[in-house]
This record gives C-alpha cells, sequence and structure tokens, in this order.
C-alpha cells in the first residue's frame, strides 16, 4: 500500500477524465489519472470530429484527446497506466486497487466511460481481431480492396461506414430496422456514398468461417420476410453502442438497469467526494463536449468538497 493519500484520483482518460485532470489540477490538487483499458477513450478510436467547438475545420480525434492530456499535464496532472480492478468506496480515504498497488484518496472521479458492445454471436469471440473488429481507425487498413460489412444504425456505424470506404471495395451496413437512428446529416452523406449499400431490417446470426481462422461471410436474416441469407465479407465492424465500464462499483453506487451510474445534480454519485463525469453516467447525450462539460463540473465539485473538509 502506498503510504501517501492522494486528495483525487481519476479513473479514465477520456474526455471527461482529461477535462477533470486539467481543472483539479490548475486548483493545486495534484490529480492522478488512471488511465484504463482504452487510454484516450473513444476519441482515440475516431476520425475527424466535427463537433468540437473551437476547431472550424474539424480536429482528428487522437490529435483532439492528446491536446488534453497535454494540457493537463502542463499544469501538473500525472498519468499513470493500469485499470482498477477493485474500490472500497465504504470509507474515506477510498482505497483503490490498480495492478499490484493499493492506492488512497480523498475523493474519485469515475470517468471511465464506456466500452464498444458486441453482438453476442456464437462465433464474434473467435473472430475478434481476425476480421471481427468494433474500432473502423484500428483495423480498416488491413482490409484493403475487400468487402466489408457494417453493423448498426447510429452515428458510430454511419461514420465507420464511411470511413471504411477509403480501403473497402464495398461497403455493406447491416441494420436491424429500417429507421435509423444517427443524425441527418450522418446518413444523408452514407446513403450518398456510391460505395455503401443498406441492408435493412436484417439481422446478423453468426459470423463465418472460425475453422478458417478469418471472416469468409455473414448469416443474415431478413426480420421482415425471415429469409436466411449469407453475405460474403472479410470483416464485420460493429457500430451497435457501447457499454458503461462501471461493474466495479455494483452494490457500492446506484446504477440503472443497463450499468449507469446514477448521478443527481450532475455528477454526484450516492457516496460523498464520489463523483461521475462522462459516458459512464451520460445515456442521454454521450458528445465529447458533455463528457468534457460533465469532467469540469466534477473537478469543481472535489475543489467543494475538499475545501470543506478543510483541504
Ligand atoms: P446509438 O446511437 O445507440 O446507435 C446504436 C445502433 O446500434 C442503433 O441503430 C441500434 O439499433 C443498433 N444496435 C444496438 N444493439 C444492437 C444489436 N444487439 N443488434 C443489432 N443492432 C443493434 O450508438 P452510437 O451510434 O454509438 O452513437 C452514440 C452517441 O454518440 C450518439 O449520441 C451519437 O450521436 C454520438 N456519435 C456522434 C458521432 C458524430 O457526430 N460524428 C459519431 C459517433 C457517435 P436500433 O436503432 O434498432 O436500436
Amino acid at each position: 500500500m502506498e503510504t501517501s493519500i492522494h486528495n483525487v484520483i481519476i479513473m479514465g482518460s477520456g474526455c471527461a477524465g482529461h477535462t477533470a485532470a486539467l481543472y483539479t489540477a490548475r486548483a493545486n490538487l495534484s490529480p492522478l489519472v488512471i488511465e484504463g483499458h482504452e487510454p484516450g477513450g473513444q476519441l482515440s478510436l475516431t476520425t475527424l470530429v466535427e463537433n468540437f467547438p473551437g476547431f472550424p475545420e474539424g480536429i482528428q480525434g487522437p490529435e483532439l484527446i492528446e491536446n488534453m492530456r497535454k494540457q493537463a499535464t502542463r499544469f501538473g496532472a500525472q498519468y499513470r497506466m493500469g485499470h482498477v480492478s477493485s474500490v472500497d468506496l465504504q470509507k474515506r480515504p477510498f482505497t483503490l486497487n490498480v495492478g499490484k498497488d493499493i492506492l488512497q484518496t480523498r475523493t474519485l472521479i469515475i470517468a471511465s466511460g464506456a466500452s464498444a458492445r458486441w453482438l453476442g454471436l456464437p462465433h464474434e469471440q473467435a473472430l475478434i481481431g481476425h476480421g471481427v473488429s468494433s474500432c473502423a481507425t484500428c483495423d480498416g487498413f488491413f482490409f484493403s480492396g475487400k468487402e466489408i460489412a457494417v453493423i448498426g444504425g447510429g452515428d458510430s456505424a454511419m461514420e465507420e461506414a464511411l470511413f471504411l470506404t477509403r480501403f473497402a471495395s464495398k461497403v455493406t451496413l447491416i441494420h436491424r430496422r429500417d429507421q435509423f437512428r444517427a443524425s441527418k446529416i450522418m446518413l444523408d452523406r452514407a446513403q450518398k456514398n456510391p460505395n455503401i449499400h443498406f441492408l435493412t431490417d436484417t439481422i446478423v446470426e453468426d459470423v463465418l468461417d472460425v475453422e478458417k481462422k478469418e471472416v469468409t461471410a455473414l448469416r443474415l436474416r431478413n426480420m421482415k420476410t425471415g429469409k436466411g441469407s449469407d453475405l460474403p465479407a472479410s470483416a464485420m465492424f460493429l457500430g451497435i453502442g457501447h457499454i458503461p465500464n462501471a461493474k466495479i462499483f455494483e452494490g457500492q453506487l446506484d446504477m440503472d438497469q443497463d450499468g449507469y451510474v446514477i448521478s443527481r445534480d450532475y455528477v454526484l454519485t450516492r457516496v460523498p467526494g464520489v463523483y461521475a463525469c462522462g459516458d459512464v453516467q451520460d445515456r442521454r447525450y454521450r458528445q465529447a463536449v458533455t463528457a468534457a462539460g460533465s469532467g469540469c463540473m466534477a473537478a469543481i465539485e472535489v475543489e467543494k468538497f475538499l475545501e470543506e473538509q478543510g483541504r
């Protein structure tokens, strides 16, 4: 166990975590950021971000997140690789297990975000890294000149499909309904792209071929006709949303039926001194700018809390 007690530990290094780090660092609280399983969060897996204010031409997601990190570091935020495997929020200081270390902190900001959702197909997990992926920017390049399928009907799926047309000979976007959640601008762009073909009212029942250790086809079923078919494809990219990274708080914090941390007054959890911000507690907006905003709120709450505690 480390003997020193931190003022504030921030779990997660996406938009919310970096912003909380920036604000708590500028408040002289020497924040420690535990980077988590996916350093940089969802922005580090995306391409051009066009809706973060202040960048009229847009900015690449990884560049934006790197800038945030540099900015927080400039004011003294410390970053540490690894993830929090368990926490004890029963008494203060709170205790966190990170790798072999036990850390103690007076306050905790949960900014652990959300991770890609999988379909749960019989052979999906076995083919991850062999053609099944949730990250077009990471893996798209490997499928140059090949036929690719993208699953989902939201902005993520549109974005992935558009990005993958840079590499693929053909992209088939498969969606379980014929109505789309995607914003009009993203849907229009995808629909206007001649290399993207839409298959609606269609679900994926399995991905083939686990014996060959590569994706060769998707087994599909049309929801309206009930008809099954196989679509040849070399890769399947998922864009079907995310699951909050909050499992370790089960039983210690209030959570909804989908595992999102429930907060009141934006970022307050039921445990004084513990705050939640970004996608781990936001099922409604889930934007980079709203995550950054709630990271700022959590940091200000930490400052107030420590002041009230006489620190
Ligand atoms: P989302 O909006 O929740 O969309 C998820 C999609 O996946 C839905 O179409 C859903 O179908 C489908 N889906 C979910 N589970 C499925 C399953 N088991 N089988 C088949 N399909 C399934 O998630 P998102 O696209 O990741 O977007 C999340 C948030 O980030 C949104 O607020 C979005 O605006 C934002 N975002 C913005 C941008 C951008 O502006 N450039 C890019 C990416 C994300 P149903 O519609 O039938 O439920």
